[in-house]
């Protein structure tokens, strides 16, 4: 399904591989179906930032810098390469006075220093999810609150929110760390988190650390944004009926990962996690009646699309969707684009959707 509100990005299909052979059918007892989960694929933060690069793109011309991957998959990073997109890990690679777009985890004020010192013109493609972790850490740590921020280490969007708060942030990588951290001794203690982590283990984490820390204060609003929360949801609802899940996601996308996490943790029988439809195994289809499908809060359709097909080769044709929740979420362009090359402001507004 796609739902076109003219502003697609034209993200295509060329550099999708094909399987050389297709899966072969194995033998099962029953009927082969498969469960789609919904909502999947694109959240609104990860549309917002692909746009924006084309935006860029068109406005500038190439090459357009990106600091890191825009978002974290494979797939949208080559497309985007094709283009004349140049990923840089670090700003200092950028020649000076180019056009650069920070992704859409987020960056350190150091970073945005760091453009600034090279004259570059900084195009903020954060999702503003993440910068409403970024305002709460300075927020918190300017009234002298020490934070506990769940999270994993070496994650950009980790390491974005940490920068904003560097002197009173402590990382706590999961609920075995919750015993071990040593945070200065306060009572003005509160807990901030990464926003696509698994809630079950989050909150496990945080049981953990308010054992403690019984006066550990929480957010005032969830860090775990709707499109991390909605697609664990669906997939917890599907996964004891699954003999297999497929999450579509690439190994960078922290979102993805949980998804196969959460499905074992749910009752699928195996549950496995591919960048495109031809990593899939002949082998994991064996005996497997019910498959179930999902896919990362960055991945666009069109690679979904192509495992149906890939999976409808191998007998499994028939194919129902279940939905746990609507999703109307939109942002506006990054500020720096609202404003064409007449000086006319564009008001579109960016919602996540099933993209081809
Ligand atoms: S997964 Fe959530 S926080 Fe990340 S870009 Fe999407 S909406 Fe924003």
């Amino acid at each position: 399904m796609t739902i076109s509100n003219g502003n697609e990005s034209l993200l295509g299909t060329p550099l999708i591989p094909s399987r050389l052979a297709p899966l072969k059918e194995e033998p099962t007892k029953g009927s082969k179906r498969i469960i789609l989960a919904a909502p999947r694929g694109y959240c609104a933060g990860v549309d917002r930032a692909v746009i924006a690069v084309e935006k860029a793109l068109e406005r500038f011309g190439a090459p357009i810098y990106v600091r890191k991957q825009i978002v974290h998959n494979i797939h949208v990073v080559r497309e985007l390469e094709s283009r004349g997109v140049i990923f840089v890990d670090e700003v200092a690679e950028v020649p000076t006075g180019s056009n650069i777009v920070f992704s859409a985890h987020g960056v350190s004020p150091m970073v945005v220093q760091q453009a600034a010192d090279r004259e570059l013109n900084a195009i903020d493609a954060t999702c503003p999810l993440v910068t409403k972790v970024h305002r709460e850490a300075v927020r918190f740590s300017g009234q002298d609150y020490h934070i506990l921020l769940i999270g994993h280490e070496g994650h950009e969007e980790v390491e974005g929110t940490m920068g904003h708060a560097p002197e009173h942030t402590t990382l706590v990588n999961d609920p075995d760390e919750a015993e071990r951290i040593t945070p200065p001794e306060t009572e003005n203690l509160i807990w901030l988190s990464q926003t696509t982590l698994s809630v079950d283990e989050t909150m496990e984490t945080v049981r953990r650390l308010r054992e403690r820390f019984p006066h550990l204060k929480d957010p005032p609003s969830d860090d775990i944004c709707y499109a991390t929360q909605n697609r664990q949801v669906a997939i917890k609802k599907i996964a004891a009926e699954c003999d297999l899940v497929i999450v579509v996601g690439s190994p960078n996308s922290s979102n993805s990962v949980r998804l196969v996490e959460v499905a074992l943790e749910y009752g699928a029988r195996a549950a496995y996690r591919v960048d495109y439809a031809s990593e899939i195994e002949q082998e994991w289809l064996v005996g497997v009646e019910t498959i179930g499908v999902t896919s990362g809060a960055s991945v666009p359709e069109v690679l979904v699309d192509h495992t149906l097909a890939d999976l409808a080769e191998a007998g499994f044709t028939e194919v129902s969707e279940v939905r746990t929740a609507e999703e109307d979420l939109q942002f506006s362009l990054p500020k720096e684009l609202r404003r064409d090359a007449s000086g006319e402001i564009d008001a579109a507004t960016i919602g996540g959707r099933n993209r081809r």
